[in-house]
């Protein structure tokens, strides 16, 4: 060993360096040359020195680990190099080298310009006059101050044991840090779908940082909606370094079979292992969501760690529930359970982002919404399972037609989205959707669709919900238009809209008010002349004084379902006025009052209707209903049902507007009613000779054929009458007798028809 001839006070420094052996000691020899060394970096202007240090710690290992050397010769090449290198643990730092105090100027660049704080600096000097040893240390952020004299071989290794150690204590406070930073980064991103996964790579490294290794390793848990054994159906759900690659695979392919046999082992017997080369921890999980975590690990680990891991284990287990739990409301929250499809709140989310694109000079895009014509009445006549697996059949066939270019999502109960460019999403791309087949259960049904699109380019609405109204209002249009019907959405189909929401809102005021009142409207028989009904008709007067046609309202109110108190209201007026006119001597006048189909289609509505008859005290037999041929697509067997237990308590039914419906001969045939109300329109066609086929000609005998009685409506004419009379026509109701009229009109109207 060459002793030290170092004289300490000479400037230039040129004499022979070198290590006294003071006293003679062993030092630890490298045991396993595969550990990582640490990384010694000496700078220092004489090369003597390198040499020197190089050769007394050769072969020395500190804290198990073998050294390894970089060498700088200025402070400039110093910082040069210490920008490429990584995990330098200590830097030896002669002072005066190019200046004076080179060495010290270098540790401010170290420390704040490069930001390096973990390397320990050792300051080595022989020329102490130049850097007082207390000031020094005070100043700078180094760890020892030596000149070249003091540090025999003994010395440099316990200073050097000791800058490491606490190089390695900084290392790992940073390791931990990041693992805690990925924790709470998860923590904060509970609510994102990456949720599971950044826990789970959090938890990897944060091990990793607690053994004091790098962060190789895979996280694996039980695999969704998998009830099989824990062990086998087990999928790696993180993966760091070199297992990235194994990412997503099932634990039971995984090609490594360290890890597979570690981890099934760590699985099955529910608990964390220990060995050799690596660790396989188990986290106990609620609901036997147990989770395994193997982290790769040379060195085997102290008892204190293992004890330490064992709580930290316990507690990450208790967050893996969480993150589970935020993660599946999550899930949740955004997606539609029935028919796995995206909902409104993540379809408008997604709106969202495309408008903040298109802000962004992105493209355009079309929203559109598929609306199931009378998707109630498939409920009300197949079933509510029917509907479903109905709604199931319409999101697939979506999902395959739409699925790879554009967002899709059920956003309420039978009203799907689509979100696309202006190429995917169009009329002629949902052609197939307008008037589809489906086959449900063997059986092939036809289903339409109303189809409301609105462009971004049209929209000037800056939100996602808006731009779902606006294309909820081109729905409204479509459907206006009939069934399997699509409109595009414009600011004028908008305003006509916003006029009808405005005149619902205007009825509702006036329902509430008591602003509307009914009219009475005589029927005669053809033969005799005498009064042998009256129509209810329903009038609104707005305190304008203006009036509003039951033509305009009455749809609104069907829509809105506000038809179904308005209509219970008019049932009770007729009735309290058919009391009325029988009180007032006009007996066997029967009161007629319309009926929606939304009122007919009331599971209460027969019930009601007897209920209504026995409070005002009024005869069944006195009572006639009129229904539409609509009534019909509740289903067959419904309809006829209802209308023989009207019939049975001997209330009549008419066929309103006969002919303007969906006429079939087959349902009239089934429809049990004692009259045909033929519509006006025919009754003006016939007198006008604007029609080639005289219907009431058609309709009179058909009528008589079934057994009905025939009334024609809107007659004016004492031609019409005629024309009427011949063709055998048996009741009238017309201007021609009488309009509509309020209650003390008619009685009066009654009183002088009969004088
Ligand atoms: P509707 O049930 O077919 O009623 C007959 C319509 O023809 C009434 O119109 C009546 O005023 C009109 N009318 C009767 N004779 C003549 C005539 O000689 N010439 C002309 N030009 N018209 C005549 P109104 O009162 O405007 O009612 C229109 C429709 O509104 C009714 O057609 C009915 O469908 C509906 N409606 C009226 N009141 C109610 C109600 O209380 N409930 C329900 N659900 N619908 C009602
Ligand atoms: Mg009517
Ligand atoms: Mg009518």
């Amino acid at each position: 060993m060459i002793l030290s001839g170092n004289t300490s006070d000479n400037p230039s420094g040129n004499e022979l360096v070198g290590f006294r052996e003071d006293p003679p000691s062993e030092l630890p020899k490298v045991a396993n040359a595969e550990e990582m060394p640490w990384r010694i970096l000496i700078v220092d202007d004489d090369r003597d020195v390198h040499q020197a240090t190089e050769y007394a710690l050769r072969g020395v290992a500190v804290l198990e680990r073998p050294l390894s050397f970089l060498h700088a010769y200025s402070a400039e090449e110093a910082i040069e190099l210490l920008k490429r290198e990584k995990n330098v643990a200590v830097i030896l730092l002669d002072v005066v080298m190019e200046t004076e105090d080179a060495g010290l100027a270098a540790i401010g660049r170290i420390r704040n310009e490069l930001g390096l704080f973990n390397p320990r600096i050792i300051l080595r000097t022989g020329q102490p006059g130049y850097a007082p040893e207390i000031e020094t240390i005070r100043r700078y952020d180094i760890n020892d101050y030596k000149t070249k004299s003091e540090l025999t071989r003994p010395k440099m290794f316990t200073t050097l044991t000791a800058a490491i150690r606490s190089y390695d204590q900084l290392c790992r406070l940073d390791a931990s840090r990041v693992g805690l930073e990925h924790i709470i980064s998860a923590s904060n991103q509970f609510i994102s779908e990456a949720g599971v996964q950044e826990f789970s790579t959090g938890v990897i490294t944060q091990i990793a940082a607690f053994i004091g290794v790098a962060p190789e390793g895979m996280l694996c848990a039980r695999a969704e909606n998998n009830d099989g054994d824990a062990a086998e159906s087990c999928v790696v759900i993180a993966a760091t370094g070199h297992f990235s690659c194994f990412m997503g695979q099932r634990l039971v392919e995984v090609k490594h079979s360290l890890v597979v046999d570690g981890l099934l082992k760590c699985l099955r017997q529910q608990r964390s292992i220990v060995e050799p080369n690596c660790v396989s921890l188990f986290f106990p999980g609620r609901n036997s969501h147990d989770f395994a975590v193997f982290i790769e690990c040379s060195r085997s680990l102290r008892e204190i760690d293992q004890r330490l891991l064992e709580v930290f284990c316990t507690n990450i287990a208790i967050c893996g529930d969480n993150v589970r739990l935020v993660d599946a409301l999550r899930k949740i929250a955004y997606n539609d359970m029935l028919v796995r499809l995206p909902n409104r709140a993540h379809f408008i989310e997604a709106v969202n982002q495309r408008l903040a694109g298109s802000a962004q000079g992105g493209t355009d895009f079309v929203v559109a919404l598929l609306d199931v014509d009378q998707f109630a009445e498939i409920n009300d006549m197949l079933g509510h399972r029917y509907g479903d697996l109905l709604l199931d059949a319409i999101a697939r066939r979506l999902e395959t037609r739409f699925g790879d270019c554009c967002t899709i999502a059920r956003i309420s109960n039978d009203t799907f989205a689509i979100l696309g460019d202006e190429a995917d999403v169009s009329p002629e791309s949902l052609q197939d959707f307008f008037n589809a087949i489906f086959e449900i259960e063997g059986v092939k049904r036809p289903v339409s669709m109303s189809v409301g699109l609105v462009s971004s380019k049209v929209s000037d609405s800056g939100e996602g919900d808006a731009l779902l109204k606006d294309a909820s209002i081109a729905v409204k249009r479509a459907k206006e238009n009939g069934q399997g019907q699509f409109a595009w959405y414009s600011p004028e189909i908008a305003v006509s809209t916003r006029e009808r929401t405005q005149l619902l809102h205007d009825l509702r005021h006036a329902f509430s008010q008591e602003m509307l009142f009914v009219v009475y409207q005589p029927q005669v028989d053809l033969e005799s002349g005498r009064v042998i009904g009256v129509e209810a008709l329903l009038r609104w007067r707005t305190p304008a004084g203006k009036s509003i046609p039951p033509d305009v309202f009455i749809p609104v109110a069907e829509q809105s379902g506000l038809i179904i108190s308005l209509g219970s209201w008019v049932l009770r007026t007729a009735l309290e006025a058919s009391r009325k006119i029988e009180a007032a001597g006009h007996s066997c006048i029967r009161m007629a009052v319309n009926v929606s189909t939304n009122q007919f289609r009331q599971p209460g509505f027969i019930h009601e209707v007897f209920q209504t008859l026995d409070d005002v005290g009024v005869a069944p037999e006195w009572l006639e209903l009129e229904v539409t041929e609509s009534v019909a697509v509740m289903g067959l067997s419904h309809v006829e049902d209802s209308l023989r237990q009207l019939r049975a308590r001997g209330i009549s039914v008419a066929i309103d507007d006969f002919g303007t419906g969906y006429s079939s001969l087959s349902y009239l045939g089934r429809l049990s009613a004692n009259r045909l109300k033929i519509d006006q329109s025919f009754i003006w066609n016939m007198s006008s000779g604007n029609s080639r086929v005289n219907i009431p000609q058609m309709v009179i005998p058909l009528g008589h054929q079934l057994d009905m009685l025939v009334i024609a409506e809107g007659v004016e004419t004492q031609e019409q009458l005629e024309m009427l009379r011949q063709m055998g026509c048996d009741e009238i109701q017309g201007y021609y007798y009488g309009r509509p009229m309020p209650l003390d009109e008619l009685i009066a109207w009654l009183v002088q028809r009969k004088a």
